[in-house]
């Protein structure tokens, strides 16, 4: 049954980001530009069928519920895919009150590598050469990625920027309003705005973050643990000059920094959890700060104060008939280890081509239950990777002792480069089935040499379309999905070297899935490349 739809209204207030819309070079304009006019076209061609089907109630065919780091990434790939989509977001920027994530992995940055517009967030951070785990420093230096290290950017900045490049692409981002609730039916989604207009959509994505409505309303489980932690982050001025430095206690890390002005200070100080909610005040701050360093130090002046907890919750599943979520939507954990605006980019990644695909009728809707078999189990272990840590930042004797063994572990090269790949991402393998060790996993940057010359594997990702890759003789035929898979003949003598796994032996074909992940990898012959490619890129069409 179809359920009463609504036309959205338009509102003046709706608008189209226009944050950093800096690019690398004249190479890279000339791209963004004719990207731009690509998707227009698209997108124009897409609601031009609508009217003419007299389907003209559908305004978008996916709709994002927030504008975060998780929705920003989802509807640049949706809309280098073609697809008509848009975002409703209540901030009216991206700009952020208190601070946040403060950086990028190294698999976040391989995504954005893959689109061509990794160097604009390279660009504006600061390269470190080390995660830590519990504490302990890892180096990532001998992590085989153009990318081994931690780029130092602080989300506002990452969203800025990411909000440019979507601009780019044409997104509008209906901004100031959210959704309020949503009707699900068999054709499409109708949205509730705050603003008491409505929106269609055939997908509604949640990417409202940790609180979600779209979970909520959707009655989407959200199991896991309460909170035993509650931290504050804050910048102030102090009347006296405070203890600066980092200090560990039965609650975990308390720290006093001073900022870049050299006047205000920020602070992080925990308390063991005992019902703390809404917005934390300057008093809850000052007892906080007596509780650890026996004196307030004379706070005044807080340009923000947030609060936040570990507890630990994911969604039971990530799908709802035409409802998705992706992000702090679908989980939420302690910031220990900086993971969760990293989980929630690579969430869109791997959506991204899926939902655009089943939008675009080339493949069933059932494709999208591999996004939930993918990145559920990718963000259980990050949820137990983060509670382990959590325990781990505590000081107590015991607990001191058992840091102490996992350091010393952890010194040694296989563990801290298993380590350091499972926290920068790059050791995630999706459950294709056995086969060679690339299968599931993310494709290495390699160096190719083609007819035209030598090309990165990340640059024929650029505009996000799967590719084969015919690296011997064998003859390799994709002429029926030649409409959806480039195929590209290169030759590469260097060493396959895996994160964590360390060198595999060379395959002789390699079928890219538009997230850089492997779908098939050849043998010197065909078998089992036409299952990969229908499996993943729809059936085949049939040749005249
Ligand atoms: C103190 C702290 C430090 C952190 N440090 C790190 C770190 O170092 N590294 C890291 O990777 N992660 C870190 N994180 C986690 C990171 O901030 C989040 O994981 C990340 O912001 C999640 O992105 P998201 O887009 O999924 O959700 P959010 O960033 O929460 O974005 C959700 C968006 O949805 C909008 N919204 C809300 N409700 C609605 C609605 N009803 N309709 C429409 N829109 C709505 C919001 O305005 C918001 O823009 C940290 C978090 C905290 C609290």
């Amino acid at each position: 049954m179809r359920a009463e739809t609504h036309r959205f209204r338009p509102d003046p207030r709706v608008t189209l980001f226009s944050g950093d819309s800096r690019t690398t070079g004249a190479a890279d304009s000339l791209l963004a530009l004719a990207r731009v006019v690509i998707v227009a076209c698209c997108v124009r061609c897409v609601n031009a069928e609508r009217d003419d089907d007299g389907e003209g109630l559908i305004e978008h065919a996916v709709v994002i519920a927030g504008g975060g780091p998780t929705g920003l990434m989802l509807a640049g790939e949706l809309a280098l895919a073609g697809v008509d989509v848009a975002i409703v977001e209540p901030r009216t920027s991206q700009a952020l009150v208190g601070s946040r994530a403060r950086g990028l992995h190294t698999r976040t940055i391989e995504v954005l590598d893959q689109r061509g517009v990794a160097d604009r967030f390279v660009s504006q951070g600061t390269a470190h050469p080390a995660v830590s785990f519990a504490r302990t420093s890892l180096t990532l230096s001998d992590l085989p990625s153009r990318h081994n290290y931690l780029l130092a950017l602080p989300q506002s900045r990452f969203e800025e920027i990411l909000a440019g490049w979507v601009a780019e692409l044409a997104v509008p981002i209906h901004r100031e309003r959210e959704v309020v609730g949503f009707t699900q039916d068999d054709g499409g989604v109708d949205i509730a705005i705050s603003d008491g207009g409505s929106l269609r959509a055939q997908y509604l994505v949640g990417c409202d973050g940790g609180r979600s409505v779209i979970r909520k309303t959707a009655c989407i489980e959200f199991s896991g643990w309460d909170p035993t932690v509650s931290s504050m982050i804050a910048e102030v001025e102090m009347r006296d000059e405070p203890e600066l430095g980092i200090r560990h206690d039965h609650n975990g890390t308390q720290a006093i920094g001073r900022l870049e002005d050299g006047r205000r200070f920020g602070i992080v100080v925990s308390e063991t959890y005992a019902g703390q909610t809404g917005e934390p005040t300057l008093r809850d701050l000052s007892r906080a700060l007596v509780a650890v360093w026996g004196t307030h130090y004379g706070v005044h002046s807080p340009t923000s104060i947030s609060r936040f907890t570990d507890m630990t919750r994911q969604a039971a599943v990530y799908r709802e008939g035409r409802v998705l979520l992706a992000g702090d939507a679908a989980h939420v954990h302690y910031p220990v280890g900086g993971q969760g605006l990293n989980l929630g980019v690579q969430d869109a990644v791997n959506l991204g081509w899926k939902l655009a695909q089943v939008v675009h009728g080339t493949s069933p809707e059932g494709l999208l239950d591999s996004y939930h078999a993918e990145r559920h189990p990718v963000a259980a272990r990050v949820l137990q990777n983060t509670m382990a840590q959590t325990v781990l930042t505590r000081s107590d004797a015991r607990t001191d002792a058992l840091r102490n063994t996992m350091t010393e572990l952890l010194t040694m090269d296989e563990p801290r480069r298993r380590f350091a790949a499972m926290i920068c991402g790059l050791d995630v393998q999706y459950d294709l089935g056995e086969g060679h060790p690339l299968l599931g996993r993310r494709m290495p940057d390699l160096e190719l040499l083609t007819a035209d010359g030598p090309v990165r594997v990340f640059t024929l990702l650029h505009d996000a379309r799967p590719v084969l890759l015919a690296l011997g003789e064998q003859a390799l035929d994709v002429a029926l999905w030649a409409d959806r898979v480039r195929r590209v003949e290169a030759t590469y003598r260097g060493p396959w070297e895996l994160p964590a796994l360390g060198t595999v032996p060379a395959p002789a074909a390699v079928l890219i899935r538009p997230d850089g992940h492997v779908a098939w990898t050849g043998d010197g012959s065909d078998r089992g490349l036409a299952p990969a490619l229908t499996t993943w890129f729809g059936s085949p069409t049939s040749v005249a």
